[in-house]
């Protein structure tokens, strides 16, 4: 039997979690040295292998610092310890990497740290200005890796050989940008360049020259992260009228970078939370409210109370907005419903009215869009994860090799192995060629990042989904696979319970647009009894048409005249004065009826977002929905104006169907809109704590594209306060179908967990 000191102790540790390119191992290091241990500590394939030796309180010490002092973007899942027998180590060291690939988090794109702005911005800095500096524990990651493990030869830097003074920091763990893969500096880093439309060149006062552009009211390209932007003068209507027109876009608000939090409270009212969300290393763009203020455009969120505001993330992004002292609008450059474009020469093609791009001789290897998020009640409400965020990793209790694809809107892709969950970034909308193509291109690069084969492929049950699509034709392929068909509201409701890793029976209140039903309609207001291995449908709004199909989902009369149709004779609709029954002829009438009474192409759903479509329509607003979510801040806006506590009359019949007919006849007689949208909305809020408070023995889930009206949001949480309901929503995956993948995974890991006993 081994007899050890008592004072004298020896610790194995593994650790996973973000602990790889971010600077952990020389934290590790600098923090075994401040203790006096010795050791060693090396990156693998499932994270960090450690073992620290020496003193038994300071090994102690160790351990609380590790966690507690770790560098920014570091993260730990899961630490294991383990004591073993003395080894009476001479030294603490980093040991080379183990070669292997697997289950290792790939680190996400992070804004430029304080340090390095401190240098960017110090004069006698050989970094002064310099658009690209970095360190290890900000700049870019994600969307300059090839392959894994992070090392620099496996990124789009590989083409740009170090300079001495940049090698030598690369290799001192002393050094701040010891082993920061995008290490370089004016002599040895990419260049930056202004490309005409002309495709002319040129590479001296880059900045100066689009700093001009955009004061001259041009519409310019800027190559950031993950991608272009398009960007242009915020405050200047010509230039957006312009940008409006050239991407077909009337009325879907443009998010606006500014040059400082200074600037935006100008603009907007910020919170707390909101600021520290503006500051974070992840610089998501957060939706806030508008102050009346003029001082930037109506046209850059026309009709709406909120606005995208973000600060530059970027060294291009604060050099350029330093010179232009102006926000500016920075939306993503692509064509309608295709990706983010990356390349330059894309931008010429696909993108003619851009007048300069500025841009540089670096790749992008992936495609990143900008993070969305909201707070309500102090806490994130995420619309879209992206850059800053993803891929996201957590650990998770799994085995088997699972593949999950998502839903067609706001794509995500989520795999799960080896005790680990990786959510990638938003893909978008699978509604065009190259969108699908980009879908494929995410599922390719993952598997080839983690070396994965799945044994298990998840997909939504809808059958025309581009997800379900690929899935069935991977199982064609591969015989072996198993492939699971996920109603889309229960993967919704598997998304929160996969967040707080929930195995509980739970009420889900999944409230979005559409989803493909078990009874073939189109759910989307569903109150689900869920559990991780089954679900029950207890309540649903009553079914009612889509006249002419997709065609009633950018245009709401028609979605509010099939309301009226299941509670009025067609007679009694053809003497009704109101602004739906005036959008439409006698005729068109006639004819809707005949739709509606036979079904003829009039699909039936249950969908709380076509409802707020015909309410929107019911108050007389415009005749087309140009956005997806437009009815929602619409009614938002002019609930904001209405301090109002009244509901509509609605009914719970026993067979758990939900009726608004009353309230649709109580909307009729109602003219002023900002009651009928407060109205409205304390309606639903009303609706769903009335059935949570029938089922109290049971905590409750928001899912759901429809909670990003976050005045429904917050209306329901003042409420479930009140009523000391539990309840969980999403904080870290989006709120929308973006987490559907997450679900889908969640529900696999659980089956075979449950197989496995
Ligand atoms: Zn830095
Ligand atoms: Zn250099």
């Amino acid at each position: 039997m081994l007899v050890e000191s008592t004072s004298k102790i020896r610790i194995k540790a593994s650790i996973f979690g973000v602990v790889q390119g971010v600077g952990f191992r020389p934290f590790a290091y600098k923090l075994a040295k401040r203790y006096n241990l010795k050791g060693f500590i090396f990156n693998h394939s499932g994270g960090v292998e450690l073992e620290v030796e020496g003193d038994k309180s300071s090994v102690f010490e160790f351990f609380i610092k590790l966690e507690a002092e770790l560098p920014p973007l570091a993260k730990i899942e899961n630490i294991t310890k383990e004591q073993c027998p003395l080894k009476n180590y001479k030294d603490f060291e980093i040991i080379a990497s183990v070669k292997s690939s697997t289950n290792t988090s790939i680190p996400a794109d992070i804004s430029i740290c304080a340090d390095c702005l401190a240098e960017m911005r110090d004069i006698k800095n050989r970094r002064y200005n310099y658009p690209f500096i970095n360190c290890t524990n900000c700049g870019v990651r994600y969307s300059i890796i090839n392959s894994l493990p992070y090392d620099r030869d496996k990124t789009s830097m590989k083409d740009f050989t170090m300079c001495k003074r940049c090698y030598d920091e690369y290799t001192n763990p002393n050094d701040r940008r010891y082993h920061a893969q995008p290490i370089s500096c004016f002599d040895c880093g990419p260049k930056l360049s202004v490309l005409y439309k002309d495709a002319t060149k040129e590479y001296d006062n880059v900045i100066d020259k689009i700093v001009l552009k955009i004061k001259e009211g041009a519409c310019v390209a800027i190559k950031g992260v993950g991608g272009f932007h398009l960007v242009c003068d915020a405050t200047n209507d010509v230039a957006i009228k312009k940008l409006r027109d050239a991407k077909q876009r009337a009325t879907k608000p443009f998010a606006v970078m500014f040059d400082s939090l200074t600037a935006i409270k100008k603009v907007v009212d910020i919170t707390d939370k909101e600021s520290s969300l503006l500051l974070s290393l992840e610089r998501p763009i957060v939706l806030a409210d508008k102050k009346q203020t003029q001082s930037i455009s109506f046209l850059v969120a026309p009709n709406i109370e909120k606005l995208g505001v973000f600060l530059p993330y970027t060294p291009i992004h604060i050099l350029l907005l330093e010179r232009l002292k102006s926000p500016i609008i920075a939306t993503s450059a692509n064509q309608s419903s295709e990706p983010i474009i990356k390349d330059e020469k894309e931008i010429l093609q696909k993108l003619p009215f851009v007048d300069a791009i500025l841009t540089y001789d670096r790749d992008i290897v992936h495609i990143c869009d900008d993070s969305v998020v909201g707070v309500v009640d102090d806490r994130e409400v995420f619309y879209r994860v992206a850059r800053g965020y993803t891929p996201m990793s957590f650990y998770i209790n799994s085995t088997k090799k699972i593949l999950a694809l998502g839903a067609n809107q706001k794509s995500t892709i989520t795999l799960a192995f080896d005790n680990t969950v990786v959510i990638s970034p938003y893909i978008g909308d699978l509604n065009s060629i190259s969108s699908v193509e980009y879908f494929v291109k995410v599922i390719d690069d993952f598997m080839n990042f983690y070396n994965f084969v799945p044994d298990i492929v998840v997909c939504d049950k809808h059958p025309n989904y581009e997800s379900t699509l690929w899935a069935k034709e991977y199982k064609k392929k591969h015989n072996t696979v198993e492939l699971i068909e996920l109603q889309h509201h229960y993967a919704h409701s598997l998304s929160v319970m996969a967040e707080y890793n929930l195995f509980e029976k739970v009420l889900s209140f999944c409230f979005d647009g559409t989803g493909y039903g078990d009874d073939g309609v189109l759910w989307g207001c569903e109150v689900l009894l869920t559990s991780v291995d089954s679900y029950e449908r207890v309540y649903h709004l009553k079914e009612f048409s889509l006249l002419g199909g997709e065609k009633a989902i950018k245009e709401p009369y028609r979605v509010a005249l099939s309301l009226l149709f299941d509670i009025y004779s067609k007679d009694e609709i053809l003497s009704m004065k109101n602004v739906v029954v005036e959008k439409f002829s006698k005729k068109e009438i006639e004819t809707f009826y005949m739709m509606h009474t036979k079904g003829l192409n009039s699909p039936k759903t249950t969908s709380l977002g076509r409802m707020f479509d015909a309410i929107y329509a019911f108050m007389g607003e415009d005749s087309y929905i140009n956005y997806e979510g437009e009815s929602g801040l619409v009614l938002e806006s002019y609930a904001k104006c209405c301090v109002l506590d009244e509901v509509y009359t609605f009914s719970i019949g026993k067979d758990g169907v939900i009726s608004f007919d009353e309230m649709i006849c109580e909307i009729l007689k109602e003219t002023d809109k900002t009651i009928i949208a407060s109205k409205f909305i304390n309606t639903i809020a009303d609706m769903i704590v009335k059935i949570s408070k029938q089922n109290k023995e049971l905590p409750v889930i928001l899912c759901g594209g429809v909670f990003q009206n976050l005045t429904l949001l917050k209306k329901v949480i003042q409420l479930f306060k009140n009523e000391n309901i539990k309840y969980f929503i999403q904080q870290k995956t989006a709120l929308n179908d973006g987490s559907i993948s997450l679900g889908q995974a969640y529900y696999a890991i659980n089956l075979q967990r449950n197989k496995n006993g």
